[in-house]
């Protein structure tokens, strides 16, 4: 019931519009009663050889009736469109927007691919009920009743002959919902899985061809299209085992109606303008019959449309910003950590980060080195509160990082890490991401400092080239270094450099080292390194060893220990570390 809570949440504000919109509905299907009655009524006339006096005024009526039924029919669809239109607009925008307040790990968990089949097909499928579903089942249920009331009115044993079918379409109707329920979830299921596949195909198509892999991920998407067709084949079979009954119980009705009627005309019971009357309503009864199971099925649809989005967007957000929470507009940049321990997973054995101690003073450098896996990135992932620690404090300036305003806290932080996300913007734009007022000349010096300048303006529009989609087009290490000028761009109290200059020379990376130590004289600087030259000029390093940091202290303090970061540093400068050692 929840889901439909949520539903209604967006459909109550609509109200208005979509009574508006029936009660309009109920009169195009009155009006459509008018012309079998009054054609009923002629066919009398004609017999009682009163049709002069009558015959013009009822055509009028008839002809009156169809135009007022076209216009108004006109005005109803467009208002449920309206209406319809109206609400999925606010619920993509509101859905879209819950899925930013989103923390980490509902991307660590939730596919891409899914959330565009929410954001897409399931949406489209509550657009399509409330546009159609909703007056088509009103006006055919009122369309139904008011024949089956009018054929009372004309004649009750004729009316009677057509409701002997009723049980048998109930209970066809009633098991169908029953039975096609599961296979709209299946449908929804398998669309989901056919975005998954085909976004991670598409998006890592550099990978598949490099591997040679077309193949494989063709026979993969196939696979997982025959499974969405199999579905839809599944939820046919389902349905079109009923449509013969409905079928069969429209049409009898004619059989119904000619016999019975037939017969009580020729015992004197029945005149034949009744018998003509009631014909005229034939179709308003096996209509809204041969619509019943369309109408199921989309019911159905929406059903397990709007289960698969609330499913969603009722996660808990874990992470927000606390009411009377701290709106600093500048940090200083201390950053403690107080013993702090981290899972991923809330419920998880694994402990990713264990019992964690150390203070970054203002404006000093902290480099962070260990093997891969050691929980370098995660360590600070908690700085902006990616995530929350399972127990412990992270604190700036002081103040523990579950007490600031989210965004005035990660405006202060701004990070460049070893997977660069570059979108489809002007290279300016990339940089200037953080802040777009940026001045040029601003987005000019973090380019130059981030050693991406030169390269920039030899690039065909310089700061006004578009890089592809993800930075296609630019090298690994071009990509580095935009990524490195965007951080240095937004200006912030503390910068997080997580494998930044992995890809890049050695001697563009010098080049970036001495501009980094320019910069980082501002700043509180995090630096996560697989090279010691990144990181011997740091204020403090830390050796990260299976979520504990197994040594701490300054390139000399460490180098003296003889310990793990030293045997790090002789790895990487052999014979010649161990004479200056
Ligand atoms: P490093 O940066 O030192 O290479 P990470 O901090 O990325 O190490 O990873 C530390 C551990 O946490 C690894 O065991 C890794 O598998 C795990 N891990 C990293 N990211 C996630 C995630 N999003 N969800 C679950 N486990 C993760």
């Amino acid at each position: 019931m929840e889901h439909l809570q949520w539903f209604w949440g967006y459909a109550k504000k609509r109200v208005p519009k979509l009574a508006a919109g029936l009660v309009i509905s109920l009169c195009v299907s009155m009006l459509g009663m008018v012309s079998p009655y009054v054609s009923g009524k002629i066919v009398g006339s004609i017999q009682d050889g009163t049709w002069e006096a009558t015959l013009f005024a009822s055509l009028a009526v008839i002809v009156g009736a169809a135009f007022a039924r076209a216009v108004l029919r006109y005005i109803m669809l467009r208002v449920f469109e309206r209406a319809s239109q109206d609400l999925v607009l606010e619920m993509r925008n509101d859905t879209y927007a819950w899925i930013h307040r989103q923390n980490f790990s509902f991307f660590d968990s939730n596919r891409v691919g899914d959330i565009m089949a929410r954001m897409t097909g399931d949406l489209d499928a509550i657009r399509h009920f409330v546009a159609y579903v909703i007056y088509g089942s009103v006006e055919n249920l009122v369309i139904f009743i008011a024949a089956i009331t009018l054929m009372f009115i004309v004649s009750w044993q004729l009316a009677l002959l057509m409701l002997l079918t009723a049980p048998v379409i109930f209970a066809s109707g009633f098991r169908q919902a029953k039975e096609i329920k599961p296979a709209f979830f299946q449908i929804r299921e398998k669309f989901s899985r056919l975005n998954t596949v085909c976004e991670e195909n598409i998006g890592g198509n550099r990978v598949v061809k490099a591997f040679t892999k077309e193949d494989q991920e063709i026979a993969k998407f196939t696979e997982a299209n025959n499974e969405f067709y199999n579905s839809h084949i599944n939820a046919n079979s389902i349905w079109v085992k009923h449509l013969p009954i409905l079928e069969f119980c429209a049409g009898i009705l004619n059989v119904f109606l000619l016999c019975g009627g037939g017969i009580l005309c020729a015992l004197g019971r029945l005149q034949l303008w009744q018998l003509v009357a009631v014909n005229g309503y034939l179709w308003a009864v096996s209509n809204p019959l041969r619509q019943m199971g369309f109408l199921i099925n989309d019911t159905q649809n929406f059903f397990a449309s709007v289960d698969k989005i609330f499913g969603m967007v009722r996660k808990k957000i874990y992470i927000e910003t606390p009411e009377d929470a701290a709106k600093p507009e500048r940090l200083i940049g201390k950053v403690e950590f107080e013993q702090v321990s981290f899972k991923y997973d809330r419920h998880g054995k694994i402990t990713e980060l264990d019992n964690i101690s150390f203070v970054a003073e203002p404006g000093e450098t902290i480099g962070i080195v260990g093997a891969t896996g050691a929980g370098k990135s995660t360590l600070v992932s908690l700085i902006s509160r990616f995530y929350d620690t399972s127990s412990g404090r992270v604190l700036v300036d002081g103040k523990d990082v579950r007490e600031y305003d989210l965004q005035a806290l990660r405006r202060n932080i701004a990070m460049a890490s070893q997977d660069v996300f570059l979108f489809s913007d002007t290279v300016e734009g990339n940089i200037a991401y953080g802040d777009p007022e940026a001045p040029v000349e601003m987005v000019e010096d973090s380019a130059r400092d981030a050693c991406a300048h030169s390269f920039i303006l030899e690039m065909e529009d310089g700061y006004d080239s578009i890089v592809g989609e993800r930075g296609v087009g630019l090298s690994g290490g071009q990509k580095q270094r935009l990524s490195l000028a965007r951080a240095f761009a937004a200006d912030p109290a503390i910068l997080i450099l997580d494998d930044t200059t992995s890809a890049v020379d050695m001697e563009t990376e010098h080049e970036m080292q001495k501009a980094l130590k320019r910069r980082s004289s501002k700043c509180t600087t995090f630096i996560i390194a697989h090279r010691i030259s990144s990181v011997k000029n740091a204020s403090k390093i830390l050796f990260m060893e299976n979520g504990r940091i197994a040594e701490q202290g300054t390139h000399e303090e460490l180098l003296a220990l003889k310990g793990r970061y030293y045997g790090m540093f002789v790895s990487q400068y052999g014979d010649f570390a161990k004479k200056v050692g």
